[in-house]
């Protein structure tokens, strides 16, 4: 059995734990041998060849700074990478195939922006020693796999990358100037108008990258990858800041771009999306920041299943304790509930903006769906039922407060997480601090904390206000697929407890499955005019969602996940003549 000791290097302070604890306490260090020493950078190092995983130092850290693991005994291998010694280690490496779409789907902090760093160049693996690997060690690590040919092929100069990153929202950072001036300095093959008119950016061609909002940002940073010349394109996270046309948009357009001479891959945490798109998926499985391990490229549905099944068959590794599966909507279906508040048809007309809305009510102890594209008039329908904007006719019956998590988060701040957090802390530290596994963090300032941690600590704080409805905003983005369940279980709990109303305006369709009783959809010109219909049970609203989008859906028969139908088949055409597009 092969057993790593990771250091998490940031969170080590050998200063404030008193003076090295876990050298002082580890029992081979007491014997005399040096198990645990002072590292260059002057933080703990842990020799895994002295260590016999008593995890006292573990335990011990007060900074939770210490993971010593016992890995499966099917990674008998080396790792293909590793940052430094005690750092997180990852195993077997994805491969493009062209002509296809390949996934890779896995929690954060397992690997997958390491591997396509690898496979694009940015990092040159070291195997787990000291320094970069050569070509000719590479190949021979990988001999006889998919692995030592796209090698290769990399060393030959056959492969071209082009690649869309992560944070599309530092893109302003490193890129100055107009849309039009970064696509067609991106445009290789020629498909510039193309691809402007298939992602609909005409309208945003002279505007400045700086001013652009993320999902704004996001399509424009997909155009420029697809546009380059390349024959392996690599997408991280495309859907983040997306609504669910654009998503829908985005993914004919990558599924496109694989053909004989091409390879696609994409990293994204919306299952639906991910389904839809990928024809072969890797599993990402490990440890967070500790390892992660690749598995077999499996055929689409078949990675979406062990990974939801937390089971890698063919490898015989059980990498979780739980198999995730998704209820039919209509066991959401409930006695109904005391009213929390209720509106008659109103209207407003904020500058050139015109809102509207059919009447409705919320009931308490509910949570509601909102399905819009950006600037349809979300915030001013909620706005409207708190009380802050006065309808020009209809109303509201009774004013209700609220607490409002934004869909971008301030990340600026130096406070500590513990302060912004003060009163989850002092109340929910059952119901909140500990489910969202916030407490590792509570230490740390706000601009030091990952884009997925900030997003729980902005829930944490919304959640943790007096108010009678909560309204998050895209509270999915950042997070991985099992955060996001893990999510949505809190919320509805949380509602439950207290018999509060939630209003989750979100993109991702099996999120909102899961999460809501009830849906709102609304329509309209994002920045013209928003119309917003009536409160509809899960199932209805989803449907005529869907028949809005001319999308059909069925369930898998094994974990009960809505997947989408390929249009034009069997299944389409008989549920579009059913009307049953949710089937
Ligand atoms: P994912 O893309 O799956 O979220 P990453 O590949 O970004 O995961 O990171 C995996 C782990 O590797 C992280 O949790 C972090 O601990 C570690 N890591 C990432 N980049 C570095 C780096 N440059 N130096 C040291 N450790 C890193
Ligand atoms: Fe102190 Fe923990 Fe660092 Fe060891 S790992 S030196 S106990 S902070």
């Amino acid at each position: 059995m092969t057993r790593i000791a990771v250091i998490r290097k940031e969170d080590c302070h050998p200063q404030r734990c008193g003076n090295y604890l876990c050298i002082r306490v580890c029992p081979i260090n007491r014997k005399g041998d040096e198990c645990i020493f002072k590292a260059d950078d002057s933080k703990a190092g842990i020799d895994e060849g002295l260590c016999i995983g008593c995890d006292i130092c573990v335990k011990k850290c007060p900074f939770d700074a210490i993971s010593i693991i016992n890995l499966p005994e099917q990674l008998d291998k080396p790792p293909v990478h590793r940052y430094g010694r005690n750092g997180f280690h990852l195993y077997n490496m994805p491969v493009p195939v062209f002509g296809k779409v390949v996934g890779i789907i896995g929690r954060n902090g397992i690997g997958k922006s390491t591997a396509l760093k690898i496979m694009n160049g940015l990092i040159i693996p070291n195997l787990g020693k000291e320094g970069e690997s050569t070509p000719k060690e590479l190949i021979a690590f990988f001999k006889g796999t998919e692995v030592q040919r796209f090698f290769e092929m990399q060393r030959l100069g056959k492969i071209t990358m082009s690649y869309k990153p992560q944070h599309v929202d530092l893109l302003p950072k490193s890129v100055q100037g107009k849309v039009s001036a970064l696509l067609k300095k991106a445009d290789g093959a020629g498909r510039l108008s193309d691809i402007i008119g298939k992602l609909g950016l005409s309208h945003l061609l002279d505007r400045e990258l700086s001013q652009l909002s993320g999902g704004e940002l996001q399509l424009v940073a997909i155009a420029a990858t697809i546009l380059k010349k390349a024959n392996v394109f690599i997408f991280d996270e495309p859907s983040s800041y997306l609504d669910i046309k654009q998503r829908l948009k985005i993914s004919s357009v990558i599924k496109e771009l694989a053909t004989a001479d091409t390879a696609v891959i994409v990293v994204e945490h919306d299952l639906i999306l991910m389904d839809y798109l990928a024809d072969f998926a890797y599993v990402l499985y490990g440890k967070e920041t500790c390892y992660g391990a690749v598995s077999l490229p499996k055929a689409g549905k078949v990675g979406l299943n062990s990974y939801l099944s937390g089971f890698l068959r063919e490898e015989n590794i059980r990498f979780r304790d739980t198999a995730i599966h998704f209820m039919p909507a209509t066991i959401h279906k409930k006695p109904k509930n005391p009213v929390l508040t209720s509106w008659e048809q109103m209207k407003i007309t904020l500058g050139s903006f015109l809102f509207s809305a059919v009447a409705g009510e919320l009931l308490r102890n509910e949570v509601v769906g909102v399905v819009g594209e950006n600037g349809i008039g979300k915030t001013t329908f909620v706005k409207l039922i708190a009380g802050l904007l006065t309808p020009v006719s209809g109303g509201v019956t009774t004013p209700i407060s609220i607490s409002y998590k934004s869909q971008y988060i301030d990340s600026s701040s130096t406070d500590l997480v513990s302060v912004v957090l003060k009163r989850a802390v002092e109340k929910y530290t059952v119901e909140l601090i500990r489910p969202l596994q916030l407490e590792k963090f509570l230490l740390k300032q706000v601009n030091e904390i990952s884009g997925g941690e900030l997003q729980r600590v902005a829930i944490a704080h919304c959640l943790s206000q007096d108010a009678d409805l909560y309204l998050l905003d895209e509270p999915s983005a950042y997070l991985d697929v099992e955060q996001r369940l893990l999510l949505a279980k809190i919320l509805r709990d949380f509602m439950e407890n207290h018999g509060k109303t939630a209003l989750i305006v979100d993109h991702d369709l099996l999120f909102l499955d899961y999460l809501c009783h009830k849906l709102i959809l609304v329509d309209g010109t994002p920045g013209k005019q928003g119309i917003l219909g009536s409160v509809q049970d899960i199932a209805s609203g989803m449907n005529h969602f869907l028949e809005r989008v001319e999308i059909t859906m069925r369930r898998d028969a094994e974990t009960h996940r809505p997947r989408i139908n390929k249009p034009g088949s069997v299944l389409d055409r008989e549920q579009k003549a059913e009307g049953n597009y949710y089937g």
